[in-house]
């Protein structure tokens, strides 16, 4: 019997270094692949140069080496598979699971963030035209089992109606490039944030259009500030810092409700993750959609 090898990542967006919400996402990952001895990838998602910082890749990359948090194999920067994107787009339309749309901003601001298929049967050439997927003509729903969240359910016609995965400007979007890329690199676990929980059903949509296998999912709390708000660079998230690894580690563990013993606190970075792996519990975290993040974070 061929076995499959259990393959998990992290794919941080090079929008800033790492702050200890990202740190949870990249930890978590981590040791739930690490704990049943599976390979742990990098993936930075750098498709979209007006979001992205200068120097935030090697920043990210120096901060996880840093918090021992080491990944196999080379890092894979989304920047280089532009050319696999546009063949998986050429494969689509050529299914006619997708179309051009021309939709300007105005119309679609006045849509709700829900796509009413206009474009659909009018065979737009590519000029000045994003790419939509087209979704079946019957409401879909699409249903899949979180490891920590539990049920989810989404009706992604009523939601999201048929989605862009290629913008006007050409760039290619999140939903596709993290789609095809989970597949390239043989991902079977993806522990992330809760706040991609949504985007999930979309991904679940894509890969049967494309005839990939579904990971398995597990959508973990999000970090939050002290008014409640998702620790992001929009809202000045401090970065980690320097010569902090252990306390950061320690804390990410406690927030996480892994009951790290106190002694482990002054350990090294190598201690505190040999014995992270040792007793990850993934049960043990809340299910919840977000928790407020520890003091000095
Ligand atoms: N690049 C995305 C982000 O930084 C995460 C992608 C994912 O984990 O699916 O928010």
């Amino acid at each position: 019997m061929r076995t499959v090898k259990a393959v998990g990542r992290f794919a941080p967006s090079p929008t800033g270094p790492l702050h200890f919400g990202s740190l949870t996402s990249a930890l978590a990952s981590f040791l739930d692949i690490k704990s049943i001895g599976g390979h742990w990838m990098l993936r930075i998602e750098d498709i979209d140069p007006p979001r992205e910082v200068l120097g935030a890749s090697d920043v990210i990359v120096r901060q996880l080496s840093a918090h021992g948090l080491n990944w196999d194999g080379p890092v894979l920067y989304q920047s280089d598979r532009l050319a696999a994107y546009a063949v998986a787009i050429a494969h689509l339309k050529s299914k006619n699971l997708a179309y051009h749309c021309s939709c300007n901003r105005k119309r679609l601001s006045t849509l709700n963030g829900v796509y009413d298929g206009l474009c659909r049967s009018l065979e737009l050439t590519p000029r000045d035209t994003s790419v939509r997927v087209r979704l079946p003509s019957q409401p879909t729903s699409i249903e899949f089992y979180d490891h920590i969240l539990g049920d989810y359910y989404q009706n992604i016609t009523h939601h999201v109606g048929d989605f862009i995965i290629q913008r006007k400007d050409q760039l290619f979007s999140y939903q596709l490039a993290v789609v095809l890329d989970d597949h390239y690199q043989g991902i079977t676990h993806v522990v992330r944030g809760s706040d991609l929980i949504d985007s999930t059903p979309r991904q679940i949509y894509l890969q049967r259009c494309l005839g990939f296998n579904q990971p398995w999912y597990a959508h973990i709390p999000i970090a939050t500030n002290s008014s409640g708000q998702k620790l992001s660079k929009q809202n000045y998230a401090a970065s980690l810092k320097q010569g902090d690894e252990s306390l950061t580690l320690w804390s990410a563990l406690d927030w996480l409700q892994q009951s790290p013993p106190t002694f482990l606190y002054n350990s090294s970075v190598n201690e505190i993750i040999s014995w992270a792996i040792a007793h990850w519990n993934p049960k043990k975290i809340k299910p919840s959609l977000s928790i407020a993040a520890p003091p000095g974070f």
